[in-house]
């Protein structure tokens, strides 16, 4: 059996090697290692994937959700609300551009926002954007996120890092993650659903003007070379990674079936065991599988955890903390108690490898590995 990973990033390699190897002496031997051809190219098939909505690459995904809150005109002391069972980047933008964060809850079973901790939140504070997270690849619950952004006369920025490809068909919202909302960043880190050989991401909006504030901000804020007419920042996407992103974009289907299909082996073998819960589907959303998340309804993680791992088997808690009891963003002095379901998560989550390459034997032998440690404990 081939050695088990979280994220088996080198199988993938084996298989488009030539193609990159031709890709990258390309423009190894024309050097236009910024702003070359595959940046503009990518951008357009990214843009197809996703239903037409623009896109704008930039350097990650932590600037992405920066360049949509400067370009929809956010500025310091304006609130933005945002899950807190999530991953730090939304928090740390909003903070640098001097806004405030404030949290609310998530839903127990799909892991996203919850609707109606964010509507108590939302009828109390005067708040000017939410930013609803795709967590571990499911769309959150776009429905309510935007009938609340309207009631509240909100923008809502969507982060959907973890959620490329994934489809929302709701009642009133309907799109791909990234689509539905006034703006959206995502990232291309590694180990993403999408991901390049160092940092990317890409701003997106289905808004023509708000596009090109995007672009004007990832570039300085120039409208025309050393003319700069807004405050901007510098972020771009990488020839080298644009090349790659466009060989791995022809086969992000693909990628994204091997995903599902490893999950619904998990669910076979790890579904019905007591004390244990498989990942629940938003029957709205289809699910790209980022991360394949257990929740346990018993004591015993840290002991789960060190077993899986002496038998080889690598296994990570996304998130240990929730973002309204982390040292650097509890500035409103929330205690515990304050979201009882992140608080939960936090505490009884476990994720199992979930990548492109899992094969048969390693799902079989970690699912093995899980019932043996569920049937002894
Ligand atoms: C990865 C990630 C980001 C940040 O992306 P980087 O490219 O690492 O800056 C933001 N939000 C979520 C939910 C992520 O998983």
């Amino acid at each position: 059996m081939r050695k088990i990973q979280m994220v088996d990033l080198q199988a993938q390699f084996e298989e488009i090697q030539l193609e990159l190897s031709g890709a990258f002496d390309q423009i190894l031997s024309n050097t236009a290692f910024i702003n070359g051809p595959d940046v503009q190219a990518f951008k357009t098939e990214l843009s197809d994937y996703l239903g037409g909505v623009q896109v704008v690459p930039c350097a990650n995904g932590t600037d992405a959700l920066q360049i949509a809150m400067m370009a929809l005109g956010l500025k310091a002391g304006d609130k933005v609300l945002a899950p807190s069972f999530t991953y730090v980047a939304t928090a740390e933008v909003a903070a640098l551009l001097g806004m405030e964060l404030v949290f609310c809850d998530v839903d127990p079973h799909t892991f996203n926002i919850c609707p109606e901790s964010a509507a108590a939140i939302l009828e109390k504070e005067d708040i000017k954007a939410i930013v609803p997270v795709h967590l571990f690849g499911q769309s959150a619950n776009m429905d309510a996120v935007m009938a609340l952004a309207k009631q509240y006369g909100c923008v809502v920025i969507e982060d959907m890092a973890q959620a490329i490809g994934s489809f929302y068909q709701g009642d009133s919202a309907t799109g791909f993650a990234g689509a539905i909302g006034h703006a959206a960043g995502t990232s291309f880190f590694p180990s993403k659903n999408l991901g390049c050989y160092g940092d990317g991401g890409a701003v997106l909006t289905p808004d023509a003007d708000l596009a090109a504030r995007m672009q004007m901000i990832a570039n300085h804020g120039q409208s025309a070379l050393y003319y700069h007419d807004v405050v901007g920042v510098n972020s771009r996407l990488d020839t080298l990674q644009a090349a790659v992103l466009r060989i791995k974009l022809r086969r992000l289907l693909e990628y994204t079936r091997a995903r599902q299909h490893a999950a619904g082996s998990y669910d076979a073998m790890l579904g019905g065991i007591e004390g244990l819960h498989i990942p629940v589907r938003d029957p709205k959303s289809t699910h790209v599988f980022h991360q394949y998340t257990l929740t346990l309804s018993r004591p015993g993680r840290t002991d789960l955890m060190k077993f899986l791992e002496s038998q080889g088997i690598p296994v990570k808690i996304y998130y240990p903390v929730p973002l309204h009891l982390q040292k650097a963003y509890n500035h409103q002095g929330y205690t515990a108690g304050a979201f009882p379901v992140s608080e939960h998560l936090c505490d009884h989550v476990l994720s199992l490898p979930m990548h492109t390459h899992l094969q048969a034997d390693q799902l079989e032998f970690i699912a093995d590995r899980v019932r043996t440690w569920f049937a002894s404990h």
